[in-house]
């Protein structure tokens, strides 16, 4: 089994480190992405990645943008309905969508990977998400051990329905639990009892899912540490196979439904801190591996050998074991990559309606990497997936000398490395097991577009 490198905690150095960063799903990151660019792009960009010499295989994912009711902590881009006609009408735009893009992909290529997000996906009906599935088998070729996963809200899915989505091909789940404290819950607006968490995760067990994944998020008002270390009890348990401990970003002025979080019901940063720290060195004890930011997953997991062998990716959904693909997403707000270029769908449903409606791809901004571009991107990801960087493999790759071309960010590092994030190779340099909570802060570095001197308050969320 391999054995990851175990990050050390150091307040002093969260302090000085731990500030705003991307989340780096992408980079350039959305931010960046302009309305220039439109569907013909889009379309431009698939044709070229179906002239490449072996055109790349291709990852779905399908952004299904409804809730029943509002979780008060969330940034996502959803639609809070409990119409009974949102989910028909929503597949019947979603399959003019996949009519108007599937056929442009050469059919040949198969499909690696597949992932319902959200909103709610549970908000379908099993027989709609049925549905959903048989849709997207017609238009692709799927590989016979594609990764198939979905997005569920324990309040939504019997464990009957978790069994029948095993038996429509999904074998991944993701399980949004947040914290099992009831006050914690209550404040959040997202209440389920322990009870029917372990059946969700039970079912999905007994039935063969081949990965169970749990989201749980600190810094929620009403988090203590000892309310939190329950919750962290109970999971250890049940013994999920990833786990993700999510970082709260208050940012109500971003996102409204924030305003209804008491803002002094939130733990302090101390008891935040503490409750990282305690959380963390729990799930290490445990026998957690660390595999980058706030992911975690046991040592037979797929991401445990990616990281150790130097295969994992980011993309959108996260860390990914699956690199080289293409991504082609459907629904409001869902963002594709194609070779160099990232197309955004209309956040807005009726927007997103009305193009496809239209005839035309929803696509309402986006952009295509410079050679720049890809070089930080490249370098971003090393840094985020593998903890180091050889000088050498990108000069070859991108014709150029390092050292000159990147004089003022290895300059800029030199603090990191006094402060032990980094340490420096004769080939290049590595993160340190002090550096490992801050592969964002380190990865920054490197990103053309965040100026140094600007701060960039608000805009995106803590490190730590
Ligand atoms: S956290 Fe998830 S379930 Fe809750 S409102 Fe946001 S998207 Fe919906």
């Amino acid at each position: 089994m391999p054995q990851l490198m175990r990050p050390s905690f150091d307040a002093e150095l969260i302090d000085r480190y731990g500030g705003e960063g991307p989340r780096y799903t992408s980079y350039p990151t959305a931010v960046q992405f302009s309305e220039r660019f439109r569907a013909g792009d889009l379309y431009a960009a698939i044709a070229e990645s179906n002239r490449l010499p072996i055109p790349a295989d291709l990852s779905l994912y399908v952004h299904v943008p409804f809730c029943s009711s509002p979780c008060f902590y969330c940034g996502c881009n959803r639609v809070i309905t409990r119409s009974k006609t949102a989910g028909d009408e929503f597949l019947a735009t979603l399959a003019k969508e996949i009519d108007l893009l599937a056929p442009r992909f050469d059919s040949d290529r198969l499909v690696r990977q597949l992932h319902l997000g959200g909103g709610t996906p549970t908000f379908l009906s099993l027989d709609q998400i049925q549905r959903l599935m048989e849709l997207l088998k017609r238009h692709f070729s799927f590989a016979a051990e594609a990764e198939i996963g979905l997005e569920v809200d324990p309040r939504t899915v019997e464990p009957a329905g978790i069994r029948r989505l095993h038996e429509m091909g999904f074998n991944r789940i993701s399980i949004g639990v947040q914290d099992l404290d009831p006050a914690v819950q209550k404040a959040v607006n997202r209440v389920h009892d322990t009870a029917t968490v372990s059946a969700t995760i039970g079912a999905a067990r007994a039935v063969g899912f081949d990965s169970i994944s749990i989201d749980l998020i600190y810094g929620l008002p009403l988090q203590s540490t000892t309310g939190f270390a329950g919750t962290i009890e109970t999971m250890l348990q049940l013994k999920p196979d990833r786990l993700s401990l999510f970082n709260y970003a208050h940012l109500p002025h971003l996102f409204k439904g924030q305003q209804r979080i008491a803002s002094d019901q939130l733990p302090t940063p101390a008891t935040k801190l503490a409750i990282f720290r305690n959380t963390l060195n729990r799930l290490l004890d445990a026998g957690y591996e660390f595999i980058g930011m706030d992911h975690f997953a046991l040592p037979g997991d797929s991401m445990v050998k990616a990281k150790a062998d130097g295969s994992l990716v980011r993309n959108f959904q996260g860390y990914s074991t699956h690199g080289g693909l293409d991504l082609i997403s459907f629904g409001p707000s869902a963002i594709s990559q194609i070779g160099d270029s990232f197309a955004q769908n209309h956040r807005l449903l009726a927007d997103w309606r009305q193009a496809i409606d239209n005839g035309q791809a929803a696509t309402a901004r986006g952009l295509t990497r410079t050679t720049d571009d890809r070089l930080r991107a490249e370098i971003i990801e090393r840094v985020m997936c593998t903890g180091q960087l050889v000088y050498r493999d990108l000069e070859r790759f991108f014709q150029l000398h390092f050292r000159s071309y990147f004089a003022e960010e290895l300059q800029r590092l030199e603090p990191l490395a006094e402060d032990g994030l980094i340490e420096w190779t004769s080939e290049g340099f590595r993160v340190t097991a002090a550096g490992l909570m801050f592969l964002r802060a380190i990865a920054k570095v490197f990103d053309g577009y965040i100026k140094p001197s600007a701060q960039q308050q608000g805009r995106f969320s803590r490190i730590v």
